[in-house]
């Protein structure tokens, strides 16, 4: 069932059941006030036939005449009768019944008292008068009533079924009114495949949930879609770093094989060939690397360690040709603030692969290390004076396997970026980079720490 015909059906039943209880309600009064109605048409009745047969003579002629008038509108099946005190009879109209003395005592005893006979309801009045006391029993059919309320029935009911109807029809156009954005949306979704993913959903025109929705699902696609250029580079750039190996390692076979060579020529060929199969090894098992990255277990090598400490070797490893100038911001409590939990390893190589490249890149012109603690964070930044990083490359430096525009005549296999990146999000770090072409390149690792 759509959501639309289950949200009609759901509001017509709600609806049904409130209106039900409505007209309940107001045939339940009806009923009552038509009831309390007759009965003060009885006793009114009542007191007239008293007041025209014991009070006749007794009366101004107009009221009289205006009594018999009232009088003469009688009520379908009525009957009127009184008694005096001994409970006989004395006057008894169109009298098809004679009331026992027990309801004719009640009545007496009450003053007036209510009743139903055969469905037809009863009233009895003491009367009190100066030729003695009596007591008048009017009773008769509420044929009007009766009528009344049947006709009322009927009212309610139709108008009951007419407004199930309404309230059906109503609600189904107000569902689809408002579940249209959902169908749009719907409806545009269906067209996006990993081919146009750059295709967006229509935003509502007002800041509503379903804007919410459009928005966040345009989101996602934004995110897919850089995710997907991304692995698009990623193959583009994996079959490029294979293949060029692949092929020398093929074409120096190949010409090895034309004709019998010497010796020394066989040894040349196979160096390039251990060259190359070596550098497919090191891909490889960069990648390799990379891709078991979420299983590395970290917690098992973690321990807290000095990152001033861990610089300093990596000053003291350097080759003659490194030139590199560390700068530890001098702190009180080093041993507190310049202390992290990691994997010093881990730590150890990320960094490393950072100062390489800066060497690299720069021809072995000094790099400069600094560390120091800023507002709860410690920043450890590594600067070079080397050839710098394009723009439009500075996004994609930290994917596995890219190298950039300027950099392709440097050795490398785009590896150690991406790793330096993983270790350091793992030490709950990030790593932000600045460059200018030909003038070199600003890393920044920042590491929260809680003292
Ligand atoms: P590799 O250096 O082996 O190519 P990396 O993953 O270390 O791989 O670096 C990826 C790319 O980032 C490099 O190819 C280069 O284009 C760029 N890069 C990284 N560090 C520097 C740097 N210090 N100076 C200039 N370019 C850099």
């Amino acid at each position: 069932m759509t959501v639309r015909n289950r949200l009609s059906l759901q509001f017509t039943l709600i609806s049904g059941i409130i209106l039900s209880g409505i007209f309940v309600v107001i045939y339940f009064l009806s009923a009552r006030f038509m009831k309390y109605y007759f009965y003060n048409l009885l006793k009114e009745r009542a007191y007239i036939t008293a007041q025209v047969f014991l009070e006749r003579d007794e009366l101004a002629v107009r009221k009289f005449m205006d009594i018999q008038q009232k009088y003469l509108e009688s009520i379908p099946g009525e009957t009127l009768n009184i008694y005096d005190e001994n409970n006989q009879p004395v006057f008894l109209e169109e009298s098809k019944y004679n009331w026992p003395p027990s309801l004719v005592n009640m009545v007496r005893a009450k003053g007036e008292y209510r009743f139903t006979f055969k469905d037809k309801p009863g009233l009895g009045i003491y009367y009190k008068d100066n030729q003695g006391n009596f007591v008048v029993i009017a009773v008769a059919r509420n044929k009007y009533g009766k009528a009344q309320l049947n006709n009322l029935a009927w009212i309610l009911f139709t108008l009951f079924i007419l407004g199930l109807l309404i309230i059906f029809f109503s609600s189904r156009w107000y569902a689809r009114k408002a579940l249209q954005p959902i169908k749009d949306v719907n409806r545009q979704v269906k067209d996006i495949r990993a081919n146009n993913l750059h295709l967006r959903v229509a935003r509502g025109k007002n800041q509503d949930e379903m804007d919410e929705l459009a928005r966040n699902f345009n989101d996602l696609l934004e995110r897919l879609e850089i995710a997907f250029a991304r692995q698009q580079s990623f193959v583009n750039n994996a079959s490029h770093e294979l293949r060029t190996p692949l092929t020398t390692i093929i074409g120096e076979i190949e010409v090895s094989l034309q004709k019998e060579r010497n010796p020394q020529e066989y040894v040349q060929t196979l160096r390039s060939v251990l060259d190359e199969s070596e550098k497919l090894h090191r891909i490889s098992n960069g990648l390799l690397m990379l891709a078991q990255t979420d299983w590395w277990d970290l917690p098992g090598n973690m321990q807290f360690l000095r990152l001033d400490e861990l610089l300093t070797e990596l000053k003291e490893n350097r080759t003659k040709e490194e030139t590199l100038h560390l700068t530890i911001a001098p702190i009180n409590h080093p041993e507190k603030v310049y202390t992290l939990f990691g994997n010093r390893e881990l730590l150890k190589l990320a960094i490393e692969n950072i100062i390489k490249n800066g060497f690299k890149y720069s021809h072995n012109q000094p790099v400069n290390v600094e560390l120091i603690y800023k507002n709860e964070q410690l920043l450890l930044t590594v600067s070079d004076q080397g050839i710098g990083i394009p723009e439009k490359d500075l996004e994609n430096i930290f994917m596995p396997l890219f190298r950039g525009e300027n950099a392709r005549t440097y050795k490398g296999y785009g590896i150690g970026l991406p790793l330096s990146e993983k270790i350091i999000q793992f030490h709950k770090g990030k790593i932000l980079v600045k460059s200018i072409v030909e003038k070199g390149t600003h890393f920044t690792i920042i590491f929260p720490i809680s003292l």
